[in-house]
């Protein structure tokens, strides 16, 4: 992956020193932006649907009607059988696509009022992503990879360096700081890829199947890391098949052909 390719993911246009001087650890005691409506639940959705359309102009609804709140520090598992909508639903709250229908509140904040680089700017802040597609940076090594989203933000050389090491202390993985991704398996590039997210120490982690490409050890030990992220007081969304990891959670959204299920449906 190519650094324009994503350099949108992070990329901010405000001055990020003057967002970092109103930023805490995980629990924020203020919100990022200006007219936060207090009484909000930290992510709302309302009436949230997502409809592809393909060649023929065949419509799939990948999420239908869905009206929703989480609140902050919530661990929340998102399950249903393949294609039932999980990846759509975490790129939607992590502001990578749009909705076709409804809207979304983050932190009180109509986020179809945002410009792009205003998305792009509360991303880097409220959100870190762990997702199925890795997105790291061929050219950069592990390093820099989990340092680049914090030189978006001007997080000072020093603070940076410190931050970067304990990410990847935290995954393992400080001995391969210098290697770049097409040097490591699959199973480590997730990890670089979670050490970025949690560098920022986001007060949100959305995480689409975040142990699909490790082992059992690895992924329970990843799964630790995450319930532990969470006492730190993250807000925790995680999309998973697996039962052990979705009986981790202390909410359960199950969805089925894009729709809110009061019940885990079968996979087929
Ligand atoms: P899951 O993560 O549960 O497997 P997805 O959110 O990936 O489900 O997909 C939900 C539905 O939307 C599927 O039918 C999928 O084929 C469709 N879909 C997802 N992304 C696109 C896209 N970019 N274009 C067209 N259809 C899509």
């Amino acid at each position: 992956m190519r650094l324009h390719a994503i350099r949108h993911i992070f990329f901010s246009t405000e001055n990020p020193r003057a967002t970092l001087t109103r930023m805490s650890w995980w629990k924020r005691t203020k919100p990022v932006d200006d007219g936060v409506k207090p009484d909000m639940p930290l992510i709302r959705l309302e009436g949230i649907s997502k409809v592809f359309k393909g060649d023929a102009d065949e419509e799939t609804w990948a999420l239908c009607d869905i009206t929703l709140d989480i609140g902050r520090g919530e661990y929340i598992s998102v399950s249903g059988p393949s294609g039932c909508g999980k990846s759509t639903f975490l790129s939607l709250l992590a502001m990578l696509d749009t909705p076709t229908r409804g809207r979304y509140f983050l932190n009180g904040r109509a986020v179809d009022a945002l410009s792009p680089a205003e998305k792009a700017r509360l991303r880097n802040i409220e959100i870190g992503l762990i997702f199925q597609s890795f997105n790291l940076i061929a050219d950069m090594t592990v390093y820099e990879n989990v340092e680049y989203p914090l030189t978006l933000r001007n997080v000072t050389p020093a603070d940076r360096k410190g931050r970067v090491e304990t990410a990847l202390d935290r995954v393992g993985l400080t001995t391969r700081a210098k290697q770049r991704p097409g040097q490591l398996s699959g199973g480590h590039q997730q990890l670089v890829a979670i050490a970025r997210a949690i560098a920022g120490r986001p007060p949100i982690l959305l995480a689409d199947e975040p142990t699909g490409n490790l082992d059992s050890k690895a992924g329970d030990a990843l799964m630790d890391m995450l319930g532990e992220l969470h006492a730190d007081g993250a807000t925790l969304c995680l999309a998973t098949h697996n039962p052990n990891y979705i009986a981790r959670a202390h909410r359960h959204i199950y969805l089925f052909d894009g729709k809110l299920s009061p019940q885990p449906v079968a996979e087929l």
